[in-house]
């Protein structure tokens, strides 16, 4: 078993370690051993482009074009609280973490703005990555998934949210320029839910993600959110498995202890959509393996 989106530096500056930017010894083995102790025995690291300097220098003040000046001003200085990664440190990190014989790949969470992906996409090339995981947290200047900015969904409605979200994720899940969607209903992690489940915007994702590719994650962040359920919801899951759509398991941990949180849990999770199988990459070719659950798990 394995889990495919891990962080190793907390959001914001509000922790002392790892010291920012920095991998220092130890650092990924105590992902590892964590892990390990839910029987979850292979890491994917992904850490978040936009937090590094090589690419937010690609990325640019992406936010300059959001006509809304509280969100502007609030995913700019998040942005600038979250900056300071350097993306060739966390390359050479987890490569060297290989050679020491650590079960990790080398990963990436791509934000998804269609305007800098292809210099995104040029940035990223020379780089050996196993795989990339694709996001939408931004819609325009608007970061979805902040507490702080939650007021947006009363003021564009609910279902506009939503709306605005998915044109963004069908448009990523179509273009197949990641391995992977991340956390891909991402619009309800505080709970603000259409009253039915929007089908057709799921199913939108669904045709896009089959025709380019793509693959699923089957995340257990939801279940540490208020909404309390991991992305995607079942009835979604059940879409992608009846499509054909691959998955891998994620924790999205910013920190140790969560690595391979409630493995066991999204395992049962994914059978019960149908799944069988997950995925492993390697230098961006995936592979299918029989989906158990974690060897010798007694935590969650
Ligand atoms: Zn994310
Ligand atoms: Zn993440």
């Amino acid at each position: 078993m394995s889990d495919y989106h891990l962080h190793l530096h907390p959001h914001g500056r509000a922790y002392e370690w790892p010291p920012l930017g920095e991998y220092p010894a130890g650092l990924i083995e105590s992902y590892v051993d964590a892990a390990a102790a839910r029987g979850v025995s292979e890491l994917g690291f992904t850490e978040h482009l936009y937090r590094t300097d090589e690419g937010a220098a690609v990325l640019g003040r992406f936010w300059d074009d959001e006509p809304r000046r509280d969100l502007r001003d609030h995913t700019e200085a998040m942005v600038a609280l979250d900056a300071g990664l350097s993306l060739s440190k966390y390359v050479e990190a987890i490569l060297a973490a290989q050679e020491r014989g650590l079960p990790v790949k080398l990963g990436l969470e791509v934000d998804f703005f269609a305007r800098s992906i292809d210099a995104v996409l040029d940035l990223l090339a020379p780089y050996p990555f196993d795989f990339l995981i694709g996001s939408v947290h931004w819609v325009g200047g608007w970061s979805i998934d902040s507490p702080e900015v939650t007021f947006e969904f009363d003021r564009r409605g609910i279902d506009q949210a939503w709306e605005d979200y998915f044109a963004l994720a069908i448009e990523l899940a179509g273009r197949g320029v990641v391995d992977v969607l991340a956390h891909v209903d991402l619009p309800k992690k505080f709970g603000h839910q259409p009253n039915t489940e929007p089908l057709h915007l799921y199913r939108q994702v669904v045709d896009a993600a089959v025709a380019s590719g793509t693959s699923v994650e089957v995340s257990s962040a939801g279940l540490r959110m208020p909404v309390q359920t991991p992305y995607p919801s079942p009835v979604f899951l059940k879409m992608f498995f009846d499509a054909g759509v691959g998955i891998t398991l994620a924790s999205d941990a910013h920190v140790p202890e969560l690595a391979g949180h409630e493995h066991t849990m999204l395992t049962t999770y994914a059978m019960g959509a149908g799944y069988t199988e997950h995925l492993r990459f390697d230098r961006r070719v995936k592979k299918p393996l029989p989906l158990t659950w974690p060897q010798g798990s007694s935590q969650s």
